[in-house]
């Protein structure tokens, strides 16, 4: 498509659950496609593997379309350059996400002026929702479905 707005969801997604997937949502409603991938630093590691992540994505955004899911590394910027995505995307819960998020776009754009960041507030009903709850309440053998897109079953990602 000529002059098609492309935008890019970068995040640890680990793993990706049901705000995310509000987030993906809305984005496709102000951009022609959005790129979701999973950015990762060897060195970081995370509970499930970036193919797991990519795996996961791919099955919660089902029939969804104008979605790619990538995984990379390195500076997000630079990814953006390479799929030649506008904007980078990000979600916003609390005012503590505020803060971390408007230094992180800071940085972006004074490396690349000529990307921009939206942030999306999350929907009500997931603003509680974080990867970090989902990989407590799994690391302690609860039932985290009810933070997961449907269809998502944990455990066939769970050890690749
Ligand atoms: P990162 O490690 O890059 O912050 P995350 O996977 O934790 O990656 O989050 C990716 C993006 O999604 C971030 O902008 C984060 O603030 C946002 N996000 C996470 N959970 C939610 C949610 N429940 N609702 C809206 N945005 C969210």
């Amino acid at each position: 498509m000529k002059n098609m707005r492309l935008a890019l969801f970068p995040g640890s997604f680990d793993p990706f659950t049901m705000g995310h997937l509000d987030v993906l949502k809305s984005a496709l409603k102000l951009f022609d496609k959005v790129v979701v991938a999973v950015g990762y630093n060897s060195s970081k590691g995370g509970l499930f593997s970036p193919e797991a992540r990519v795996e996961m994505i791919k099955k919660a955004i089902g029939d969804l379309e104008r979605v790619e899911v990538d995984s990379y590394t390195g500076l997000t910027v630079d990814y953006c350059r390479k799929i030649g995505a506008v904007c980078i995307i990000r979600g916003l819960r609390t005012t503590t996400d505020f803060e971390l998020e408007s230094v992180i776009a800071q940085a972006n754009r004074k490396m690349a002026p000529d990307i921009s960041s939206i942030f999306i507030p999350a929907g009500h009903e997931y603003s509680f929702i974080s990867s970090t709850v989902v990989r407590d309440v799994l690391m302690n053998g609860g039932d985290a479905k009810c933070f997961l897109p449907p269809g998502i079953d944990i455990d066939d990602y769970i050890h690749k």
